[in-house]
């Protein structure tokens, strides 16, 4: 008989339950094979990545899992054009199923500047893009010159350019085929999206320097923001203050039978000072990152936050001004800390981290509704206390924690 994970053998947070067929194909022929095999069968689908912007329940997932078990990452050439309008440029692809890690080491060993910024951040190159990953200043759209496509509902490769790929702030055109409203999956195509991603070819430039573009990474690196600073010094900087805030994976996860294989090259512990070993901080790491999206929300409702609250300007779907405020902050500040509810429940299964508010935690023995009880339990709060409804992250597959379904009084529209 053969035999399948669970999502939580292949998951960040480590919940999930049994997955009926898992396939991991070693060709892009046989990738598109698998996703068209369960689409012709009518079988759910879910292509996975890391599965570090997941959160699926407890129940058996009756449908295929397909993870690319390709790893290749291909300096390409570039035409007389390129060369002569960016004599720095250097193109580079990545299967979908590269590591993102994997990826951002090797561009920055070859001093290929770009996206180190975002490294640590866990997950694939397929999945980057999308839910256009971002951190420290950088976002992967940056560097996507283009992404090849499987789409479902053609039955036909399609290479899809930036401007196709509609990126946004932790979103893509990919994503919004997953959705019909924030956190409403879709009929057609969920939990994954019309176009699967089969590599990714991004734009990155020869240079020992990049710029450092974030308050608080120019702070730990000793230098204003705007400044020049070598690429290899970025990185290390981003993964000792990942490493800090419990924000990178826990490396043990690729012990994990399921898991080995998936990643070449995870950062040695002593490298970015990461040597608090200790469960509860390696507990932080159980996670799916952040797990609520920063609201976006009309100009009208975010002055009815109070004074203090975080206040980006930014810009509506519609095209109209907005307001970006913190899920961190309003989480905080509705009471719900750091750790909670460990400080009262002490043998809780699922808290927030206690490093980071906007990280939900498997603390070893969490089961998929534990998380979700938490999560509705924030959602909640923060909705009582300043009307915003906060909007997951991660895909969840057979939870529902969108608004639609819950009978809440709307006092704010997103
Ligand atoms: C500790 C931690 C820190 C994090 N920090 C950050 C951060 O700083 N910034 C940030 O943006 N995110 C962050 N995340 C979230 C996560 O790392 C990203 O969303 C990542 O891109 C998910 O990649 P994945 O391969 O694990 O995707 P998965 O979780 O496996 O899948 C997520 C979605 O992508 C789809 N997908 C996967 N592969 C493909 C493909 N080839 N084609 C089409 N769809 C596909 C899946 O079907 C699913 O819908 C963090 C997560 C964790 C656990």
């Amino acid at each position: 008989m053969t035999v399948h994970p669970r999502f939580a053998d292949v998951t960040t947070i480590g919940v999930g339950g049994q997955i009926a067929d898992f396939v991991q194909p070693e060709t892009r022929d046989d990738f598109i094979g698998a996703v068209m095999t369960a689409d012709d069968a009518g079988r759910p689908l879910c292509v996975l990545g890391g599965g570090s912007n997941l959160l699926a329940s407890d129940e058996d997932f009756d449908g295929v899992v397909v993870r690319d078990a390709r790893h290749t990452i291909a300096v390409q050439p570039l035409t007389d054009e390129q060369k002569r309008k960016d004599s720095r440029l250097v193109r580079i692809s990545a299967d979908a199923g590269v590591h993102w890690d994997d990826f951002v080491a090797y561009c920055v060993q070859h001093g290929y500047e770009g996206v180190e910024g975002l490294s640590g951040v866990p997950g694939t190159v397929g999945a980057s893009v999308v839910q256009n990953i971002g951190a420290y200043g950088q976002e992967v759209a940056t560097s996507v010159l283009s992404v090849e496509t499987w789409d479902r509902e053609t039955a036909s490769c399609i290479e899809l350019t930036p401007q196709q790929m509609r990126f946004g702030y932790r979103t893509s055109a990919l994503k919004q085929s997953m959705y019909e409203a924030p956190a409403v999956p879709s009929d057609s195509y969920f939990p994954s999206p019309r176009y699967i991603v089969l590599s990714v070819t991004f734009g990155l430039h020869r240079a020992v320097s990049g710029v450092v573009d974030y308050a608080q990474l120019a702070s730990a690196l000793g230098v204003e923001v705007g400044a020049h600073m070598n690429i290899d010094q970025i990185r290390t900087m981003v993964l000792r203050i990942r490493a800090k805030k419990q924000m990178l994976e826990d490396p043990a996860r690729y012990a994990n039978p399921w898991m080995v294989g998936t990643t070449s090259s995870m950062p040695r512990h002593d490298e970015i000072n990461d040597e608090d070993n200790s469960i509860s901080r390696i507990r932080d790491r159980w996670s799916c990152g952040s797990f609520f999206i920063n609201p976006i929300l009309k100009v009208s409702a975010a002055a009815t936050l109070p004074d203090d609250a975080p206040r980006f300007p930014t810009t509506l779907s519609d095209g109209g001004q907005g307001v970006k405020t913190s899920a961190a902050w309003l989480i905080d500040h509705a009471g719900f800390h750091r750790g909670y509810p460990l400080d009262t429940v002490p043998d809780a299964t699922a808290s927030l981290s206690t490093a980071h508010t906007l990280a939900l935690t498997n603390r070893g023995h969490a089961s998929a509704q534990d998380i979700a009880r938490l999560a509705k339990t924030v959602q909640q709060g923060v909705f009582q206390a300043f009307g915003v409804k906060l909007v997951p992250e991660p895909v969840t597959i057979g939870i529902d924690l969108g608004w639609e379904s819950r009978s809440v009084d709307e006092r704010v529209d997103e």
